[in-house]
């Protein structure tokens, strides 16, 4: 009916393609029928002329409609189905916790999460250091841990959105990753394919985001929040800080540890905390399971303090394979590297700037992280106890401790480690947590 030349040459030369062009486009990619040239050509097109709403929700559906769209309606939920999506940062644990906690709160939380890749770490990676925890289950088991425990938290099956998967290997190699309205499509695909009723979309801002710059993180949550809603999903974004890692650790088994002792109460780190709540209310008053977002606060500290979301966190892990007592006893179970150093201040002042993204690349030299798709990863190191921005240090105070397999390993970061946390004798000014929150209302008046 088309010719994938002639769509190419539409778009080329800055039309606007039709939704029907579009899904011929996308069959084509998804079944073989364009060649890897022509999607390369689209895509440098689609890059310098960009796309309408219209064609970016046309083209995350056809993207989404490429393999499995999930559906839970024959389950009659007695919830709605939500999620989150991150676009990646260096101790970003939020999702461990925030699974748990909206299941807590009446949710339901088919969460589809992906590996680290680059220097960001992966939900899935973390994941797989608890023995026995199955990150890629069947249909059935998945199904029945969402039903059951309120959150299942997994990873993706080949037959989820395919034909992103085949476009993004190509953008990959071919200098077209950084197309805003790509990116959209691509992150939505995937994500609506769980078929969710509402999702939260966190947008990192800073020295370890994806996005380089503000101005790019804020078009990337606008046009996700537009296409979203324009998909049928209710959806925002909160723009958060990425300057400094989020968590207090970085590292896959070091993360669990993390979530677990937040979720018990051992220890939360304050801008960790902030972060994941202000998600978890976003998305409990989108899902309309709190009437505002001091409710669903009031809500989430609730089911933090009684236990509960402690609780369903080690139900998810049980149900999918992992022991029955990880909560209780997780230090049995995850992996410790044989040399746990830390690594002090050079000079004495204010930690003042983190290159957070060289901190991400210091777990990745280490084994945390992976280099190339095909690595394997070492859950045991990372690092914990990370300093963070304002604090006042000296010779005496250690920035954060290494976890390594050995010597080598651990002489091998510490530069860069060093190097990353610059000291200056002024205390900065403290950087928000949330910096924005960008609902449908906002990009509806543009
Ligand atoms: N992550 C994705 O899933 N897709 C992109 O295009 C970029 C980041």
């Amino acid at each position: 009916m088309f010719l994938p030349q002639e769509i190419i040459r539409r778009k080329r030369d800055g039309n606007v393609l039709s939704k029907a062009e579009i899904e011929f486009f996308v069959s084509g990619i998804t079944n073989g029928n364009v060649s890897e040239g022509q999607i390369s050509a689209l895509a440098m097109a689609i890059f310098f002329n960009g796309m309408t709403m219209d064609e970016r929700v046309a083209l995350t559906l056809a993207m989404r409609n490429s393999g499995t769209v999930l559906s839970w309606d024959d389950l009659n939920l007695p919830g709605p189905i939500i999620d989150k999506h991150s676009t990646g940062g260096v101790g970003d644990v939020v999702s461990l916790m925030l699974g748990p906690m909206l299941a807590a709160c009446g949710g339901f939380v088919p969460m589809i999460s992906g590996r680290g890749l680059g220097h960001t770490g992966g939900t899935l990676d973390k994941f797989d250091s608890i023995p026995g925890y199955q990150t890629c289950p069947d249909n059935a088991l998945f199904r029945k841990t969402v039903k059951d425990v309120g959150v299942a938290i997994i990873g993706q099956t080949a037959d989820l959105a395919p034909a992103d998967k085949r476009f993004y290997s190509i953008r990959d190699v071919t200098g077209t990753v950084e197309s805003i309205h790509l990116i959209t499509a691509s992150i939505l695909s995937k994500k609506l394919a769980a078929g969710l009723e509402a999702l939260i979309m966190d947008v990192k801002v800073g020295s370890g985001a994806f996005m380089p710059t503000y101005e790019d993180s804020k078009a990337l949550a606008e046009s996700i929040v537009a296409v979203a809603n324009g998909a049928g999903t209710a959806t925002s974004a909160l723009l958060t800080d990425m300057n400094e890692c989020l968590a207090s650790s970085a590292g896959n088994a070091v993360e669990v540890r993390e979530a677990v002792k937040y979720l018990t109460g051992e220890y939360r780190n304050p801008r960790l905390h902030e972060v994941t709540i202000e998600q978890c209310a976003e998305l409990l008053v989108l899902s309309k399971l709190a009437n505002n977002l001091d409710d669903a606060r009031s809500k989430l500290n609730t089911c933090l303090d009684n236990g509960q979301a402690a609780e369903i966190f080690g139900k998810m892990v049980t149900s999918l394979g992992g022991p029955t007592d990880f909560v209780e006893n997780y230090d049995n179970y995850l992996e410790k590297a044989e040399v746990v150093k830390p690594i002090y201040a050079p000079t004495s002042g204010y930690v003042s700037a983190m290159d957070t993204r060289a901190l991400g690349l210091a777990v990745v030299k280490l084994g945390g992280g992976r280099q190339r798709p095909t690595d394997t990863i070492d859950y045991a190191v990372g690092l914990t106890d990370i300093c963070q921005l304002g604090n006042q240090v000296d010779t005496q105070t250690p920035l954060l401790t290494v976890h390594a397999r050995n010597e080598a390993q651990f002489a091998e970061v510490q530069e860069q480690i060093i190097n990353a946390i610059t000291i200056s004798d002024q205390r900065p000014a403290a950087n928000p947590c949330v910096y924005e929150r960008i609902t449908k209302e906002d990009v509806s008046k543009q």
